[in-house]
């Protein structure tokens, strides 16, 4: 096994590990960055990015996320293929103890700061159908794509609070929206399944499951079916939200980092601390509230200011301890 050490090593690549890149990179940490199995990261399978302040008239998301990395790079980022497999944090991290991370299970990086960008992943039903036609009608983002849907008829399957709150957004800009309920009652809290119900154009399905996504080159229809009759029917809806629940990339640090019962990662109030010192996290990977490129790109920000601030302490609690 290969082996070096940096000063900052940043894990998982898309808006919040870039944004975290160009800043470290700025400030002299010299980052090393493995972009993990996606890299740009969910960004890479959404077409016009419309919301994020500063493209008047949107943008490719995998332009943007190249864009980023150029950036990155430009400022001297090492930006690499690969993907951690491991890591060993260090209770009392120093230069004795760093943090350890394999890559590719055989490469062995120690980092005096580490930054946690690993994103989520969306939850598939996995149906074929669906998957050939994510990004032409199938979207696991309202806020995102929801916008393209002005005006037509459009379905949600879920019945969590995400649920719930995307067929709410997506009920005031569209003209129906069929909430795919696969139960006879809704996950969703109390007051989002009355914000629901209220709604003049949202109709919910209850007993429903999705069979098969129909269209060519873009949504026409789906194909559902009611789980207990098992009686199928075509729904005539242009776009389909998937909001089944996201699932955090944080399997690989859950014996170090605490983290809530859905595996994201719990970082200090107004920061990205977790509870390792020179570990920070930011993103996807700690936020199941916001989930946008622009907020991940805010806590990427942040994250390598609090790597900067934390390396800065540490040179300079370990230089009075030399004299
Ligand atoms: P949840 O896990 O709460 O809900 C997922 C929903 O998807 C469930 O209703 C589930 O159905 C349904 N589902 C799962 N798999 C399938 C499938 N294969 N086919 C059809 N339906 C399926 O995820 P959320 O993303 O909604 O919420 C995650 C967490 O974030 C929750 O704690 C939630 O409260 C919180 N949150 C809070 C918000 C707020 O406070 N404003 C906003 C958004 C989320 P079933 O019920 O039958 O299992």
């Amino acid at each position: 096994m290969t082996s070096e050490h940096v000063k900052c090593l940043i894990i998982g690549s898309g808006p919040a590990g870039y944004t975290a890149a160009i800043y470290a990179s700025r400030a002299n940490m010299n980052p090393v960055m493995y972009q993990g199995p996606q890299p740009g990261g969910q960004l890479t399978i959404t077409n016009d990015v419309e919301n994020f302040p500063g493209y008047p008239d949107g943008v490719n998301g995998p332009q943007m996320m190249q864009d980023l990395e150029n950036q990155a790079r430009r400022f001297g980022s090492d930006i690499r293929y690969g993907m951690v497999t491991a890591v060993e944090f260090s209770d009392h991290p120093g230069r004795d103890r760093p943090h350890r991370a394999i890559v590719d299970d055989s490469h062995e990086i120690t980092a005096d700061s580490i930054i946690i960008s690993t994103g989520a992943s969306a939850k598939w039903l996995g149906l074929p159908s669906e998957m050939r036609l994510n990004g032409r009608g199938v979207s696991a983002c309202a806020v995102c794509d929801g916008f393209f849907f002005r005006g037509q008829d459009v379905a949600i399957v879920g019945a969590g609070d995400t649920a719930a709150e995307e067929a709410s957004y997506l009920a005031n800009l569209c003209r129906k929206v069929y909430m795919l309920v696969r139960r006879d009652e809704m996950r969703a809290s109390k007051f989002m399944q009355q914000r629901v119900k209220s709604a003049h154009n949202i109709e919910i399905l209850y007993n429903t499951e999705t069979a098969e996504v129909l269209g060519d080159d873009e949504v026409s229809g789906l194909r559902i079916r009611n789980t207990i009759t098992g009686e199928e029917s075509v729904l005539g809806v242009t776009g389909f939200f998937v909001a089944i629940g996201h699932k955090p990339n944080t399997d690989i640090f859950r014996d170090y980092l605490d983290m809530d019962e859905n595996g994201y990662i719990l970082t200090e109030k107004g920061s990205t601390r977790t509870n390792i010192p020179g570990v920070f996290a930011c993103g996807d990977a700690q936020d199941n509230v916001y989930r946008q490129a622009i907020t991940a790109a805010g806590t990427g920000c942040m994250a390598a200011l609090d790597a900067e601030r934390y390396l800065v302490t540490v040179e300079m609690q370990e230089q009075q301890l030399v004299h």
